[in-house]
C-alpha cells in the first residue's frame, strides 16, 4: 500500500479514514493485527508488495504510517517504538564532527540521547533559547547539520517561530563546509554526508491538530506517540514525517537497518486511537483554556504560563502559527515549594504522574519529577521554579476538574 497524498480531505475525515481500506479478503472494515514475522513467497525473492520479512513492512504497520502521513501532511511517515527510537533513527543520518543546534528546553531525554549517545559518537551540541532568533544564528556554524526544536516547549511552553527557524537554516545553506568524510556509496543511503543543515521539529505536544511543522518549513516532524496521538496512556511508540523523498529514502533504510520498529498490536491501538484524535484535541484545547483562566484569578497563584492567554510572551506567534493553543499548561504556585507539595498531594481527579496527552488528567512537579536531573541553578535559568507545577489537562468534566485543584489549592 503507498502512502496517500495529503488529498484535499479535512484533518478529521484523515484521522478516521487515511491508509485504510477494508480488508480485501474479508471486508472487515477495521485494520487487522498482522501478527506474523514473515510471509511466504511463491518462489525464490517473489512476494507481494514488499512483505518479505515484518521488520522491513507489516500491512498494519503500513496502514498506520500512511494515516501518520496524512495527518502531518507528509509524503511519507516511518513508525517506531518510542519516541527516542524515532529521534535515534533520524540522528543517524549526520555523522562524526557534525553539528546539531538544540533548543534549551527540550524533553530531558533527547538531550540525554544527544548528549550521552551522540556526543560520544561525535556529534556536537549546542543549546539555545529559540524565542531568540538571533541567538540561533549565532549559534550556527559551517558544521551544522541539524537545528532541533520542540514548540511549545516543556515545561516552559515556549513557542517557538518555525518558519523563521527555517529562513536561518536555509540562510546557512550555502555555508555549510563539507562533512567529515567522503560520499561512500558502500555505505548505503548514510555514505552520502549531509551537504546542508535540516531542521527537525518535535511535534509531540502540539500534536497535528494543532500546527503541521512540515508546512511551516521543517523538514522532518518527529512524535512521541505516547502523547497526544496515542491519547489513552497505554502505548510506547514514535513517529517521522517527511516531504524530503531523499531524506525518506534514507529514513527508510535506518528504520529497517536499526530495526527500532513497533509490534503489530502498537500499531493497531495507535490507528484506533488517531480516530479520534481531532474530538479529543479539541475538548483538550477547551478544557486547558478554562482551567488556565481560573488559574489566573486565583489568589495563591503567582503565574499561569499558557500559550492561550494574553500574557503568555509568545501569544501572538501562538495564534499565528497554532490552530488551538493545546492542553498543558503550567502554572506558579505562591510560596514555592512547600504549598506546591502539599496541592500535589490532596489532588483526587488529577494523578501525579509523568507523561502528558492522554484522557486523563495528570499533574506534576517539573523540578521533583521530570526535570529533576537538571542542575538547580540550570532549572533557575530555564524559568523552572520550585513552585512550577504542570498540568497535562484531560478531556473529562472540566467543573470536576477545577473543584479538585479548588480543593487541594485550599
Ligand atoms: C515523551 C517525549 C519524548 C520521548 O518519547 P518516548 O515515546 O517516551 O520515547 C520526546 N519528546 C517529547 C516532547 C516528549 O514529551
Amino acid at each position: 500500500m503507498p502512502h496517500e497524498p495529503h488529498a484535499p480531505l479535512g484533518f478529521a475525515t484523515h484521522c478516521i479514514h487515511a491508509g485504510q481500506a477494508p480488508d480485501p479478503s474479508t471486508g472487515a472494515i477495521m485494520t487487522p493485527v498482522y501478527m506474523t514475522s514473515t510471509y511466504v513467497q511463491s518462489s525464490p525473492g517473489v512476494f507481494k508488495d514488499g512483505y518479505d520479512y515484518a521488520r522491513s513492512k507489516n500491512p498494519t504497520r503500513t496502514a498506520l504510517e500512511a494515516n501518520f502521513a496524512a495527518l502531518e501532511g507528509a509524503t511519507h511517515a516511518f513508525a517506531f517504538s518510542s519516541g527516542l527510537a524515532a529521534m535515534d533513527c533520524v540522528l543517524h543520518q549526520l555523522r562524526a564532527g557534525d553539528h546539531v543546534v538544540l533548543s534549551d528546553d527540550v524533553y530531558g531525554g533527547s538531550f540525554r540521547q544527544l548528549d550521552k549517545v551522540f556526543r560520544h559518537l561525535g556529534l556536537e551540541t549546542t543549546r539555545v533559547d529559540m524565542t531568540d532568533l538571533p541567538a540561533i544564528e549565532r549559534a550556527m556554524r559551517p558544521s551544522t547539520r541539524a537545528v532541533w526544536l520542540e514548540t511549545p516547549s516543556n515545561p516552559m511552553l515556549k513557542v517557538i517561530d518555525i518558519a523563521g527557524v527555517r529562513r536561518i537554516v536555509d540562510a546557512w545553506a550555502g555555508k555549510a563546509t563539507p562533512s567529515g568524510g567522503a560520499r561512500d556509496t558502500t555505505l548505503g543511503p548514510l555514505g552520502t554526508p549531509l551537504d546542508a543543515p535540516i531542521l527537525i521539529v518535535d511535534n509531540t505536544f502540539a500534536s497535528p491538530y494543532l500546527q503541521t511543522p512540515l508546512a511551516l518549513g521543517a523538514h522532518v516532524v518527529l512524535h512521541s506517540c505516547t502523547k497526544y496521538l496515542g491519547g489513552h496512556s497505554d502505548v510506547v511508540a514514535g513517529a517521522l514525517m517527511t516531504r524530503d523523498a531523499i531524506l525518506a529514502e534514507r529514513l527508510k533504510f535506518t528504520q529497517n537497518a536499526v530495526g527500532a520498529v513497533p509490534g503489530a498490536m502498537d500499531c493497531f491501538m495507535l490507528l484506533r486511537s488517531t480516530k479520534t484524535l481531532h474530538v479529543r484535541m479539541q475538548r483538550h484545547c477547551e478544557n486547558a483554556a478554562t482551567i488556565a483562566a481560573w488559574l489566573a484569578q486565583h489568589p495563591k497563584v503567582e503565574k499561569v504560563i499558557y500559550p492561550g492567554l494574553p500574557s503568555h510572551p509568545q501569544h501572538a506567534l501562538a495564534r499565528k502559527q497554532m490552530r488551538a493553543f493545546g492542553g498543558m499548561i503550567s502554572v506558579v504556585i505562591k510560596g514555592g515549594l512547600e504549598p506546591s507539595r502539599r496541592m500535589l498531594e490532596r489532588v483526587r481527579l488529577f494523578s501525579l504522574a509523568e507523561s502528558l496527552g492522554g484522557v486523563e488528567s495528570l499533574i506534576e512537579h517539573p523540578a521533583i519529577m521530570t526535570h529533576a536531573s537538571i542542575p538547580p541553578d540550570a532549572r533557575a535559568a530555564l524559568g523552572i521554579a520550585d513552585g512550577l507545577i504542570r498540568l497535562s489537562v484531560g478531556i473529562e468534566d472540566v467543573n470536576d476538574l477545577i473543584a479538585d485543584l479548588d480543593t487541594a489549592m485550599k
